[in-house]
């Protein structure tokens, strides 16, 4: 038996009741996996597992790897790799489910899903770049756990545990103050607040991840959100389709599908992730009247070319999830060796936009430091506005003359708003020197001009 059956096994003790057929003979074969597909990785690293307990999300959820020991048990680690971990999480805990343990590929060191859930010494060699709350949910928080930034929206906090602990995570300063789910008096100071405002319409439910709260709690405060007229959607913030796909459970949607616009806002980094099980989950939440929509942070070495992000959103659309949000790392102490230049991001939609379907193109967002808001990054398609006409080049660098309707620019070279008035463009400027791309001689980049 090798040394991770075993490792599963004890783990499972208690749990398997019966041995499915073949599993002896299977965990007696000491193979490397061909590949890192999760079948083999879960195969061999948790041998004895019934299906029916592996789609458990309590069995899922109770056997979470937290310590380096049970890592160490499972995977291959160096003797330095295991110290240096434990370093990490005394001050940034560990938790993977057997799930996401099982699609990462251990014999690649730069694995893209091994980033997101082991840690990295770089957690705290460089912890002392970046800030504990960026976004400054402290301060906003009107009351506790209630962060209301915008005019119509809150965002309510229920809970600091998550199944996975993604080592890029923004909250990574509530991991140090031990597991917590608001209580149901908290909870209640909270609905009160959106009671008063009768200006919200949009309540998110996030976390740490609200899908951890049994479905009877949960349950709980939809249902009383619910009560409360002008609250017209809610949102739940989870990653639970792609770290616990088996959370999705019939309980759950049929719970849900009672309480009218649901949406739910997920968490897929990279195509690998996009599994049966996840499959799966989505669905069953689609079927139960629930959107599912994504939202990926923007991970060096994981997700940060072009190739990665098409593949992730074609993946996405396949089981009907939309890309929303493409986030830039927030500058989080402990994230920086997983954060990318805002360029990155940029450059990613330019190689997008165009070349695939609109619907696979996320909008790649900051969220402000100091509680600014999310605001969207594009690349400029704009060259110039002159008077009527604006300049503007597509997806292959092929440059365009289009026109306002007559008579609504206003003589200054803007819109009447005046939002967009380019007051320091030299009208006087050769027409081609204005308008040649950067790039120069491609055949395609070429003035069109419409007579
Ligand atoms: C992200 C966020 C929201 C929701 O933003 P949308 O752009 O509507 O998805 C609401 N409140 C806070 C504090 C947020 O950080
Ligand atoms: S699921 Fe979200 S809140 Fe939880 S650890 Fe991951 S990024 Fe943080």
């Amino acid at each position: 038996m090798t040394k991770s059956a075993m490792a599963a096994t004890s783990q499972a003790s208690g749990q398997v009741e019966e041995e499915p057929p073949g599993a002896a003979a299977r965990s007696e074969v000491d193979v490397e996996p061909p590949s890192s597909t999760a079948d083999s990785n879960r195969n061999r690293l948790f041998p004895h597992i019934p299906e029916e307990a592996w789609n458990d999300w309590r069995w899922q959820f109770r056997h979470r790897i937290h310590t380096v020991e049970e890592l160490a048990e499972l995977v291959p680690l160096t003797t330095r790799e295991q110290a240096q971990i434990k370093l990490v999480t005394t001050k940034y805990p560990l938790s993977v489910t057997p799930h996401y343990l099982s699609l990462i590929n251990f014999n690649d060191p730069d694995d893209p899903i091994r980033k997101q859930a082991i840690p990295s010494f770089q957690e705290i060699a460089l912890a002392d770049i970046g800030l504990e709350d960026p976004l400054a949910e402290e301060r906003d928080s009107v009351v506790p756990g209630l962060v209301h930034r915008y005019p119509d929206r809150v965002l309510m906090l229920l809970t600091n545990l998550c199944p996975m602990l993604c080592r890029h995570c923004t909250r990574k300063r509530e991991w140090q103050h031990g597991g917590w789910v608001r209580t149901p008096g908290e909870i209640e100071t909270m609905l009160d607040y959106i009671r008063r405002n009768t200006g919200i319409r949009d309540v998110i439910l996030s976390g740490g991840d609200p899908l951890t709260l049994s479905t009877h709690r949960l349950e709980w405060v939809i249902s009383r959100l619910r009560q409360i007229e002008h609250v017209e959607i809610i949102r739940i913030g989870t990653r639970c389709p792609v770290v616990l796909p088996q959370r999705i459970d019939d309980e759950l949607c049929d719970m849900l599908s009672k309480y009218g616009a649901i949406w739910l806002n997920t968490h897929f980094n990279h195509p690998r992730e996009v599994t049966p099980e996840s499959a799966l989950a989505c669905d069953r939440l689609l079927r139960c009247g629930v959107p599912v929509n994504n939202q990926s942070v923007l991970l060096r070495g994981v997700n940060d070319t072009v190739e990665t992000q098409t593949k992730l959103s074609h993946e996405l659309l396949k089981i009907k999830v939309r890309p929303y949000y493409l986030f830039q790392c927030d500058e989080v102490q402990g994230t920086e060796h997983l954060r990318t230049p805002v360029e990155t991001g940029i450059e990613i939609l330019e190689g997008m936009r165009g070349h695939t379907s609109g619907l696979a193109i996320p909008t790649f967002v900051i969220d402000l430091p100091q509680g600014g808001g999310k605001i969207p990054l594009q690349p400029n398609y704009v060259l110039a506005q002159l008077g009527e006409e604006w300049i503007l080049r597509n997806y292959q660098n092929r440059i365009f003359q289009y026109r306002n309707p007559r008579g609504l620019t206003s003589p200054t070279n803007g819109s009447k708003n005046g939002k967009r008035a380019s007051t320091h463009l030299d009208l006087s400027l050769d027409k081609n020197s204005v308008l040649a791309p950067a790039s120069g001689a491609r055949d395609e980049n070429r003035v069109i001009v419409r007579s």
